[in-house]
């Protein structure tokens, strides 16, 4: 199947995971995750209409946004981000969120270059909802505080929340999370931790983006069910 056939049909599962849940389809942004695909695969999801694009590596998506400065593409940076690499980020007008922020030196380093720069970059905050080992991201437990500790930053603006759910042949296994981190958004916002509350649950990849929206994923990520298995 072509990258083209390929989004066809994760928008319509996305129509009906909105049609189910009683949502709109404006409400969620699918993020075609290009990591490790060539520009060409990029540029043959732009010709079929899709313009946001999600990369991991700071390295990678700086090669992309050069190679594709004239196309109306929005950046979403989704993997861990190293405080060192914060600075490539300022020249991107380009990139719309970071989705990772899950440690405070790493928002000290967005907040001091966003001053240097004068720009203020929207991210999320990265939460483990099951506790992975393996995973980075904000225990449930510590997110809160995190939160607050991190809110009188002037040059970070915190939209919402962010997980990556276990890999797991059975998308319903991983419902409970998706739940989970849509009601900690809300606790969050119930606690008035920020002057504006959070709107963004980015949460949802391939194998359980509908699970994801049903359960109300503003943003997935998908990336193998668009562009193909990767390498
Ligand atoms: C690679 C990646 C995705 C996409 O994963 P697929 O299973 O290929 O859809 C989503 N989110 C993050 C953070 C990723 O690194």
């Amino acid at each position: 199947m072509s990258i083209a056939q390929n989004l066809n049909e994760v928008r319509a599962l996305i129509e009906g995971a909105c049609a189910r849940a009683g949502r709109s389809v404006e409400d969620v942004t699918l993020i075609a995750v290009s990591k490790t695909k060539p520009v060409s695969a990029v540029e043959e999801a732009l010709k079929a209409g899709q313009q946001v694009f999600g990369e991991n590596r700071v390295q990678e998506l700086r090669e992309k946004y050069v190679a594709l400065e004239g196309a109306p593409v929005s950046w979403h940076l989704i993997g861990t981000l190293q405080s060192n690499k914060v600075k490539y980020l300022n020249e991107m007008e380009r990139l719309a969120l970071i989705h990772s922020v899950d440690n405070e030196k790493l928002a000290m380093e967005i907040e001091r270059q966003g001053e240097k720069c004068g720009r203020i970059f929207d991210v999320l905050l990265e939460v483990n909802m099951a506790h992975e080992d393996t995973k980075a991201g904000l225990s449930p437990e510590e997110a809160v505080d995190f939160l607050k500790r991190i809110a009188p930053l002037l040059h970070l603006n915190v939209k919402g929340l962010m997980t990556i759910a276990p890999f797991t042949e059975d998308a319903e296994s991983n419902r409970r999370y998706f739940a989970g981190l849509h009601e900690l958004m809300e606790t969050m916002n119930a606690k008035k931790i920020l002057p504006q509350e959070m709107h963004i649950l980015s949460m949802g990849m391939s194998g359980d983006y509908t699970v994801a929206i049903e359960e109300g994923a503003t943003h997935v990520r998908v990336g193998t069910a668009i562009f193909g298995e990767r390498q």
